[in-house]
């Protein structure tokens, strides 16, 4: 078996088939149900587990690679070291499910810091090729699929992190195994302040605050930890341009009306929550 099938090798374990949830098998370059439904591995590394096509999104390929910079370079490690260090601290954590996973920096940084089982997925098919390419490790299970129906077997998986992405709690609880973890990172009021003063009037929502975002989570979820984290970081011209080029929070607002020059750095600030069901 190559390596980028290998990491498959102990699907029936983990994955369930997305049209009739029956387990999932290698066979030769495809994941396989005993229905016989069957989804091809991508030679990157990854299986399109999606029964429609990737819907398009504002994401385009270049905003994945702006984003795979700007993370590679640093901006977020206050995120990513937060939550290294739960998973490091909590032994009982073995199989992690990146939900959303975009690019993957998060999944990558994580499975290579604290070896343990990583799944990952994103509704972009463009993001989950970039993410599988960018893994020299060859090590983390990467996937297509729609956040509503996660095609991973009941109570398979030990902690779910959602940074900065969308939730579905009930899907969520399906998938964990008891005294499982759901981390949760969502930004606060002072994430990227440096750019919502310069764009105050064009944001749909100016005064951004997370409360009902965590009111939300604590419906579902006993929060047992929740810390912000917070640095702020020096741009280079060239990072400059690859945050406002990627970053949805500009999405709707002309970017060309801006004088971007000023802006020389950036408050990177989120809660991460810590929850169990
Ligand atoms: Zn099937």
């Amino acid at each position: 078996m190559n390596n980028n099938l290998s990491r498959f090798a102990d699907s029936k374990v983990y994955f369930q088939c997305p049209i009739c949830t029956k387990s999932m098998d290698i066979q030769g370059n495809s994941l396989i149900c005993r229905h016989g439904h069957c989804f091809d591995i991508s030679r990157y590394g990854y299986v399109n587990l999606l029964l429609k096509s990737s819907p398009k999104t504002n994401y385009s390929k270049r905003s994945f690679d702006n984003r795979h910079q700007i993370l590679e370079y640093g901006m977020y490690d206050v995120v990513l070291e937060k939550i290294i260090q739960f998973i490091s601290d909590t032994p009982s954590i073995r199989n992690i499910l990146d939900v959303g996973c975009g690019e993957g920096f998060y999944a990558r940084q994580i499975q290579q810091r604290t070896e343990r089982n990583i799944f990952a997925f994103d509704l972009s098919r463009e993001a989950i090729q970039i993410a599988s390419k960018k893994d020299k490790r060859k090590a983390v299970k990467w996937f297509v699929t729609d956040l509503s129906k996660i095609p991973l077997k009941d109570g398979s998986m030990d902690c779910i992190l959602d940074i900065f992405s969308p939730a579905h709690y009930k899907e969520f609880q399906r998938l964990l195994s008891p005294n499982g973890y759901v981390v949760k990172v969502i930004p606060t009021k002072n994430h990227l302040r440096e750019i919502r003063t310069k764009v105050q009037a064009h944001l749909k929502n100016p005064d951004y605050s997370n409360e009902s975002v965590v009111e939300y989570f604590e419906k579902y979820l006993k929060t047992i930890s929740r810390e912000t984290v917070s640095a702020t970081v020096q741009l280079s011209s060239e990072q400059r341009m690859s945050f406002i080029e990627m970053t949805p929070l500009l999405f709707c607002v002309e970017k060309d009306c801006v004088d971007w020059r000023t802006l020389t750095h950036l408050t990177i600030e989120a809660d991460v929550l810590i929850g169990m069901y």
